[in-house]
């Protein structure tokens, strides 16, 4: 589906959206308009409640402030953004515009007249603030995970985009709200982050002329990427360093594709002072073990608690290990939360390698 048909941002080529192209499982025309309709109908003084999901990475904090900034300059002011747990913003993003949206949880609107969601798969990566999908009038969802649960009463859903934010462009432009610098810089965060800086398969055509229309503002790429990409405290590259060493390889898990893993404990954290988010990193530094197509960390967050990331080199579907186990994600980056001690993370990860290997042609 393109948008040429509707360009109120008076750009001048036709706009195909970055997650169009394969077999258009995205919103349906009707969602679209209802999305509008939702932001349209709101009165000039209506409360809008923004919510990303918890961890927020850069897709989730990017799509959610690229789009309170849009709200903003359609004139909308009773505007917040939140997501659950400690109003911590990983130092990463901590450059982002928009981010005096920004409020701890506890000061989100109580009943909102419209609540967004920006990159949650289900109500669950809501968590203490999945109580607003009853509270607002409205809840309309922002996502592209193939799991989506379509737990709004509007679901913008397309499981073909690259990331979030390609859903919010569209519904941005849909809006008439052209892109700023501000917007731009949220957007390509958003967007540079879950296609690994345009290195995943999801980098399509669209994913770039997209990139283009963000560049086209004047952002400036090579900041933002170090920004986001390649800084990291002096401790952080010491802790990586001890626990790449712990990494395990085992060649004949996943049918024989192999599978890497390491684990980090808050211990680990502690030592070495740093923040849990450093670690979000670490899995880029796993997974390029030649001998492995699947590659894991587990990371401690409580007593028997772990968030667990995997990734997929394309010979294992790695959202069907994390849905039997709990969580979700997509075919070659999912993750859920392990209980137990690492090994039993491991371990029960193992068991699910086997029943998720992809069938070639399938
Ligand atoms: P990451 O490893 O970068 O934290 O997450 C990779 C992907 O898996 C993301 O798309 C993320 O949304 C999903 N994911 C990670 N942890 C969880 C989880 O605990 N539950 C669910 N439903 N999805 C997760
Ligand atoms: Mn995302």
């Amino acid at each position: 589906m393109t948008a040429s048909a509707v360009d109120p941002t008076g750009r001048t080529v036709d706009h195909v959206p970055a997650g169009a192209g394969s077999s258009g499982s995205g919103p349906a025309e009707a969602d679209w308009a209802a999305a509008v309709a939702a932001v349209e109908d709101l009165p000039p003084d209506g409360r809008v409640q923004l919510i990303c999901h918890v961890n927020p990475d850069g897709d989730a904090l990017g799509s959610m402030l690229g789009f309170g900034l849009g709200l903003r300059r359609r004139g909308l002011r009773r505007l917040r953004a939140t997501f659950p747990g400690p109003p911590e913003v990983p130092e990463p993003f901590r450059g982002l515009p928009g981010l005096d949206l920004l409020v701890p949880a506890t000061e989100a609107y109580a009943d909102p007249d419209l609540v967004i969601c920006f990159d949650a798969a289900s109500e669950s990566r809501l968590g203490e603030l999945v109580d607003r999908l009853e509270t607002a009038g409205t809840a309309l969802v922002l996502d592209h995970h193939a799991s989506n649960t379509r737990f709004g009463h509007v679901n913008l859903v397309d499981p073909h985009a690259a990331a979030t934010s390609v859903v919010v462009e569209e519904l941005l432009a849909r809006l008439g709200v052209p892109l700023d610098a501000g917007i731009a810089e949220c957007l390509y965060v958003a967007l540079s982050t879950d296609t690994g800086s345009f290195r995943f398969e999801a980098t399509t055509p669209a994913v770039h002329a997209m990139a283009g229309r963000l560049l086209a503002t004047g952002i400036r790429p090579g900041d933002i990427s170090r920004r986001i990409f390649d800084t990291r405290p002096f401790g952080a590259v010491r802790l990586f360093g001890e626990v790449l060493s712990r990494a395990r390889l085992e060649p004949a898990a996943a049918g024989g594709h192999g599978l890497v893993w390491t684990y980090a404990t808050l211990d680990d954290l502690t030592r070495h002072d740093q923040r849990p988010y450093v670690l979000e990193a670490l899995i880029d530094s796993v997974r390029c073990t030649a001998e492995a197509d699947v590659s894991c960390v587990v990371k401690q967050t409580g007593p028997g608690e772990w968030a667990v990331s995997m990734r997929s080199k394309g010979a294992v579907d790695v959202s069907r290990v994390a849905v039997a186990l709990g969580g979700g994600g997509h075919r070659f980056a999912a993750g859920f939360t392990g209980l137990g001690t690492a090994a039993d993370v491991v371990g029960s990860i193992r068991v699910q390698l086997d029943g998720a290997l992809i069938t070639p042609g399938a």
